[in-house]
This record gives C-alpha cells, sequence and structure tokens, in this order.
C-alpha cells in the first residue's frame, strides 16, 4: 500500500515515518510539512531520525493526494480539513489522528467523506480504545448517584484542552448515561462553583513535561470511588494503532469511521 503521510515533520510525524518505513507491506511515497518549513527538500526519513527513505519532503500536498493509496495525518484542524477535501478528490484513504476539530471541521470531513473513507481517531492506540468502551458499560449500570470525572495530562507542547481522547471518554460516558455531553459537561471549574449537578460530567486537563498521555475516568459515589485508567508511555503506541488502522481503513468503501469500526465495536 502507497502511504502518504502529512505533517511528517512533527512528534507523531516522525514516529509514523519510522512506522511506515518498518512495515513490508507499505510504502512511503509522500511526506509534507507546512509551507515554508525547514525540512522541505531533505529525505524524509533523516527528518524522522531514521536511514533516509528516499522521498523529498516537500510543502505541496497535491501529488501526495495523488500518489497515495491512503494518507496518515496527525497535524492541526485548519490544515487536516483541507487534506480531507484533497482525499475527496484523489479517492484516497484518510487517517485523521489531529484532535480539536470542531463541529464545522467536522461536518467538512463529512462531507469528503461521501467520495473517501475517511477514519477519524482521537486516539489510534487499543488500550484507550477499550477504556472508552469500559466507560460506556460502567456509566450505563452506575446511576447518576455516581459523579463521573474525567482527568488527563499531556505534555507542555499539546495545544488543545481537555484532549480529544478525554472528550472521547465523556461521550462514551455520556452515551452509557443516554445523554448528550454537551448538555451535562462542565470543562474546566474555577471560583464560587457551587455544589456539583447531579448527573454532570466534569473534566479536569493537566499539562506538563513530556507526558505521551493519561486518562482517568472517576465513578465517584458516596463511600466508593470507582477509577479507570489509562497511560500511555510511548508514543509509539499510537503510531502503531495508526498503521494497523489505515490497514483496514484502505479497504472500506467511502464514509466516516471510527476506531470502534475497525476494532469490532
Ligand atoms: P506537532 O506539533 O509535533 O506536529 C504537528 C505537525 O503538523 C507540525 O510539524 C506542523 O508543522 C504540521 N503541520 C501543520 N500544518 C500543516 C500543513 N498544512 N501541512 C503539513 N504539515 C502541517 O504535534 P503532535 O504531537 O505530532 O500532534 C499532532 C496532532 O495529533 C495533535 O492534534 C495531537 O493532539 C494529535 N495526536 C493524536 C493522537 C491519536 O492517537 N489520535 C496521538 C498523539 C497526538
Amino acid at each position: 500500500m502507497r502511504i502518504g503521510i502529512t505533517g511528517c515533520a512533527g512528534r507523531m510525524g516522525k514516529l509514523l515515518v519510522k512506522t511506515v518505513a518498518e512495515a513490508d507491506d507499505l510504502r512511503l511515497v509522500g511526506a509534507v510539512v507546512r509551507p515554508g518549513h525547514a525540512a522541505v527538500g531533505h529525505d524524509a526519513g533523516l527528518i524522522a531520525g531514521i536511514d533516509p527513505v528516499g522521498v523529498a519532503v516537500s510543502d505541496d500536498p497535491v501529488p501526495l493526494f495523488a500518489d497515495a493509496d491512503a494518507v496518515i495525518d496527525f497535524t492541526v484542524p485548519e490544515s487536516t480539513v483541507d487534506f480531507a477535501a484533497l482525499a475527496a478528490q484523489g479517492k484516497t484513504a484518510l487517517l485523521i489522528g489531529t484532535t480539536g476539530l470542531s463541529d464545522d471541521d467536522k461536518a467538512a470531513l463529512d462531507k469528503a467523506a461521501r467520495h473517501t473513507p475517511i477514519l477519524l481517531a482521537p486516539n489510534t492506540a487499543l488500550g484507550p480504545n477499550l477504556l472508552m468502551h469500559l466507560v460506556r458499560q460502567a456509566a450505563a449500570r452506575l446511576d447518576t448517584g455516581w459523579d463521573i470525572e474525567i482527568f488527563e495530562m499531556h505534555h507542555r507542547m499539546k495545544v488543545d484542552a481537555p484532549s480529544g481522547t478525554a472528550v472521547a471518554l465523556g461521550e462514551a460516558a455520556a452515551a452509557g448515561r443516554g445523554v448528550t455531553l454537551a448538555d451535562v459537561a462542565t470543562w474546566s471549574r474555577a471560583g464560587h462553583t457551587g455544589p456539583r449537578p447531579e448527573g454532570e460530567i466534569g473534566f479536569a486537563t493537566l499539562r506538563g513535561g513530556s507526558v505521551a498521555g493519561e486518562h482517568t475516568v472517576v465513578f465517584a459515589s458516596q463511600g466508593e470511588r470507582l477509577e479507570l485508567t489509562h497511560r500511555a508511555t510511548d508514543r509509539a503506541i499510537f503510531a502503531a494503532g495508526a498503521v494497523k488502522a489505515i490497514r483496514w481503513l484502505r479497504a472500506q468503501p467511502p464514509g466516516r469511521y471510527t476506531m470502534a469500526d475497525m476494532l469490532g465495536g
């Protein structure tokens, strides 16, 4: 399978170049960075800190989407939306790991997905996706006497909050309770907040150091507390999951997909 990578000089982009280069059934055919980036013209392997892979980094995504069977995108929402339109034109499968997309951005993905398979994954690793499944089950079994709080911590360079995974965990908890997250979410707290409303789903965000990603969903009742936690200790889990998902996605008809679709629900 011919693979393109957008944002190949980013933290995840470099890992993806390495993971694709190591896979026997995948061939890197293009790697792009944002316009004017210092990596333009250099070998994508060298930028990723591995041996040369014979692909020069470009800042033009148009040929990438024409040449590749599938593209993996871990960049920023504005670029992701543009890439989805290019994927629709080129009928290129698109796996999106970028987080922080707005509802309008997601509507643009829906439009592009009429022409090509698109998978939006706030988290491409196996553990967090299993966590989402478990959280939905727990929320369905525990009534609103159990307060749900979602805590996440990431490295200091992360630009969106709460993390896409934390939001997805909130959506899983809300789905388990049969409610819509936007109706019950409290994204942060400060000042005189008053008592906690019943049924609220609260979020707390920490940023610091090099933390790859930690998520805990707390179910707190009178006299007992259940906590479900995932800790990422190596970002390579996200790249490995992305590569697994792209193999599956390439074989699907046009449409919008999730990691749960890929993992069998
Ligand atoms: P990063 O800032 O290191 O990398 C993003 C890269 O995208 C940068 O190098 C930037 O120059 C590049 N970029 C921006 N616009 C571009 C454009 N138009 N064309 C090409 N490249 C462009 O960030 P990161 O830590 O690699 O994370 C990237 C995204 O992936 C974030 O949204 C993050 O939350 C998300 N992420 C998702 C998962 C997951 O499992 N889904 C895991 C880790 C990170």
